[in-house]
């Protein structure tokens, strides 16, 4: 097949000098707003003899796939989704055009629909699918075309299948010097009309359809820029050029202005989707830029891509695939290793195992059909092992080896299920192939890691009560501070019902009307698996609730990799099973877990304790006022008051747990028993402490509203125990003990215990706690921490020194 160039060589030189591509891929075509800014970009930002090449609108080649799929298996299906497509399109037509403009396309368009229908009612032949392909392409090319006519430009729509001649092959060959002619003669004659012309799609010189694979149009528009001699490409995205990693999977990504040929082509030859791997293949490096840049943001930075003397070495981009898989053959197949080394499709990277006569070739999943084709074909299947479940990381930059980047990418991933790291042949990127899902904190890690970012910590805020909105309160009074050590963000608010969510970062300003208006509701067993895609380095659950609903999730979040700070007292005083079973999985997933506010509120009670056990001491005893509440309720009760009486005033005061019971059967007291036993080691459960209520027999199996009508029966009981005390010279008191015994057995106790007056027990502040520490070298006169252990200001600043813990905890091992 020939074509002649028909035209002067003064007009292809005027093409060469003046005409420039423009690419629009789907996603800047998503819908009529997408059009019309691409319209406008064309005529603001393209040449008026520009050739702009397009993709199909939207997802329009997905939905065509998934008809062709639907048309084999469910024709149900496929009519939905076809008259879905038509509907979509021909609304784009409707909702842009009008008068004889809209009228010609819709005709144009009902003629092609018609070809679908009779196609998939079996009237209509086409066996071809790249046929039933093109028409993505065709029909945004014309649209696009019209809608520049109808705004007074003058445009044309071409079918890059009347000039883009090739070979069919998996990759199609292009025949160069007739595709030029064509292309030439259609729009060398036109100076000032910009000419659309379809992506993605070529024909044989038959005639018959060709695609250049998927997201092929990048190719498309280099190609044509090649073929007409352009100076320069634009690729516009939805993104603002080329990032440092995938902006979908990693935060704080930048976009990098300068990149090397041998940089991009290799981002692109990784499978990066923000270039395709034949982008660079036809370009004239010495004569061609390429700009990637963003359609939604015109006014954002933009990536140009060309031949730069940068050759500083420097990692830049880091890339990922989520889905490799390993081609293992034996090395004894000479004629089959020889094959793989002269296959045109190269291997992300391929090594050999001498010592087990292997070689590997690893391939991005979405060529396994070609390969699988490609050994049917050479009659190899058979001698090939398929190895799936693997992913790939790499960091790509001119002369890689060199940086130092490179060694902490080495070391990061060292600990990971690595089955090989190696570097690309030109040094232009390290590959790590990966025997494991690939999880976005690697991701962020490595890259906050690699470009030295500031880590990030989000939080999710689950409970919005008293404690809730005194630490937000809290936050944002010290989030300067705060953020200093990391980018902390609130992730999500949540109450028992619904939550309020954004992985970006939450607007605090207001956030109690923000969150009656955003809050949905939710199922946090279902929420814990998505958190890991928050796009965050590090994850952290503030637990402020009292649910025992939430405790139950620990494991769950620590095995999706969340810290965890309580204010709720439920997990750490859980049954001895399954507190064990907490701490197993906190340990295995290596995640922090806080609780300093558990006990004590806000006093710095876990801190001392730790600390002496840190520098050799052993705690022998610890007994006290441990709860608050019982701390008010007796230092305010006597002959003449009513304990049921000081209890509703409690109640009122928020000083009790939500139902009062809890404070009274000593369950509070017991649950931070527990936290403080198995502190320091000890194994204690709820059944080895001694435990003597104040809770009369018959109000304990009622409702909570029964139960506060009926309080005046705790009036009588409770009024005796005082007189009795009293006779004593003495006042009652709610203690707490524990203590090892010489045969290391532990003690531990909850009841009332009568105290003389003078006593330092019996002269608290109400609301007072109170913590005698024997130790060994506290034993004559013991450690006494006291304050109060309750008070949601208190105990919001204890849940903020827990989040300063974790800072410098993660900020440190960062830098370890
Ligand atoms: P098109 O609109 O041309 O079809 P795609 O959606 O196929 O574009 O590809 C662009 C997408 O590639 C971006 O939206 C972005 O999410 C993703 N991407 C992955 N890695 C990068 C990177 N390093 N830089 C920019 N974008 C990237
Ligand atoms: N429309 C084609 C695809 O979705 C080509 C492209 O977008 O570049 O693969
Ligand atoms: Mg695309």
């Amino acid at each position: 097949m020939t074509v002649e160039v028909q035209v002067t060589p003064e007009q292809i030189q005027a093409v060469a000098d003046t005409v420039q591509v423009h690419k629009f891929g789907g996603s800047s075509l998503a819908d009529a707003y997408c059009y019309r800014r691409v319209a406008r970009i064309v005529t603001e930002y393209a040449g008026a003899s520009d050739l702009v090449v397009v993709s199909a609108a939207g997802d329009t080649t997905n939905r065509i796939l998934a008809i062709i799929d639907a048309q084999a298996d469910d024709l149900g299906i496929a009519e939905v989704l076809l008259r879905q497509l038509q509907k979509y399109q021909q609304g784009l037509i409707t909702e842009l055009l009008n008068g004889d403009l809209q009228e010609q396309l819709l005709a144009q368009s009902s003629h092609d629909f018609a070809r679908w229908w009779g196609w998939l009612r079996g009237d209509e032949v086409i066996t071809h699918r790249p046929e039933l392909l093109s028409y993505g392409e065709l029909w945004s090319a014309r649209l696009l075309a019209a809608l520049l006519q109808q705004q007074g430009i003058q445009a044309a729509a071409i079918d890059a299948r009347d000039f883009l001649i090739a070979d069919d092959a998996p990759e199609p060959h292009i025949r160069v010097p007739v595709s030029r002619a064509g292309l030439l003669n259609r729009i060398a004659p036109h100076p000032g009309t910009r000419f659309i012309v379809t992506g993605f799609i070529c024909s044989d010189p038959t005639g018959r359809s060709l695609i250049l694979g998927r997201n092929g149009s990048d190719y498309s528009a280099t190609l044509i820029g090649s073929l007409v001699d352009a100076k320069q490409v634009t690729i516009w995205k939805d993104v603002a050029g080329v990032y440092s990693a995938d902006p979908r999977k990693v935060e704080r990504v930048v976009s990098l202005p300068l990149l090397d040929w041998h940089e991009a082509e290799e981002l692109a030859r990784l499978g990066s989707p923000v270039l395709h791997p034949r982008t660079f293949q036809p370009v004239n490096r010495e004569r061609m830029v390429i700009a990637v840049r963003s359609s939604l943001k015109v006014e954002n930075q933009q990536t140009r891509i060309g031949q730069y003397d940068d050759t500083e070495p420097k990692g830049k981009v880091l890339t990922s695939l989520a889905d490799v898989v390993l081609f293992r053959i034996n090395l004894s197949d000479a004629q089959l290793v020889q094959q793989f080394e002269e296959l045109e499709l190269v291997p992300l990277i391929s090594w050999n195992e001498i010592a087990q006569h292997h070689a590997y070739y690893a391939y991005h999943q979405n060529h396994l059909e070609y390969l699988e084709r490609w050994l049917e074909q050479v009659d190899k299947t058979d001698q090939v092992v398929q190895m799936q479940g693997y992913s790939m990381i790499a960091l790509v930059g001119n002369r890689i080896q060199e940086t130092t980047q490179y060694s902490t990418f080495k070391t990061e991933l060292s600990a990971q299920n690595l089955r090989r790291l190696a570097f690309s042949p030109d040094n232009n990127a390290v590959i790590a192939i990966l025997e494991q899902k690939l999880d976005n904190r690697l991701l962020n890690r490595l890259h906050s890691q690699l470009f030295n970012y500031r880590r990030s910590l989000g939080v999710l805020v689950v409970g919005r009560g008293n404690i809730g909105s005194a630490w937000l309160a809290l936050y944002r009074r010290l989030q300067e501070r705060i953020n200093e050590q990391m980018d902390v963000r609130i992730l999500g608010i949540l109450n028992s019902t619904r939550m309020w969510l954004d992985y970006h970062g939450l607007e605090l300003d207001d956030w109690e009307a923000s969150f009656d208006t955003f809050a949905r509701p939710y199922e946090l067993s279902q929420l814990i698996p998505e958190l890991p895609n928050a796009g965050c380095d590090e994850l952290v659950m503030l637990d402020l609730t009292d649910s025992a609903e939430v405790a139950q999730l620990y494991p769950s979040f620590f095995a999706n990799g969340v810290h965890i700070i309580s204010a709720n007292k439920r997990a750490g005083a859980s049954r001895e099973s399954q507190y064990h079973e907490i701490r197993t999985i906190q340990r295995e997933y290596e995640r922090e877990w806080y609780y300093n506010t558990t006990v004590g509120a806000g006093l710095p009670l876990n801190y001392t304790i730790n600390d002496l056990i840190n520098s050799g001491d052993t705690i022998r005893s610890i007994s006290g006022i441990f709860s608050g509440t019982m701390s008010w309720l007796f230092e305010n009760f006597n002959e003449e008051v009513k304990f049921s009486d000081l209890v509703r005033e409690a109640k009122q005061r928020g000083l009790t747990e939500p139902d009062p019971r809890a404070d009274l059967t000593g369950q509070d007291i017991i649950r931070k028993l527990l936290i403080l036993a198995r502190e320091i080691g000890l194994t204690l459960d709820w059944q080895d402490i001694q435990v003597e209520s104040l809770l009369p027999e018959q109000l304990r199996g009622i409702s909570y509203e029964e139960f506060m009508q009926r309080l005046p029966e705790l009036d009588e009981p409770m009024q005796q125990l005082y007189l009795e005390a009293q006779q004593q010279g003495k006042v009652p008191r709610l203690l707490a003990s524990f203590a090892v015994q010489p045969d290391d057995s532990v003690e531990a106790r909850v009841g009332i215990e009568f105290i003389p007056a003078g006593d330092m027990l019996a002269n608290l502040i109400p609301g007072e706690n109170i913590f005698v520490i024997y130790t060994d070298w506290y034993h004559e006169m013991p450690l006494v921490i006291s304050g109060p252990g309750a008070g949601k200001e208190v105990t919001a600043g204890g849940v903020q020194s827990d989040l300063n813990q974790l800072l410098s905890h993660l900020s440190n091992r960062h830098k370890g």
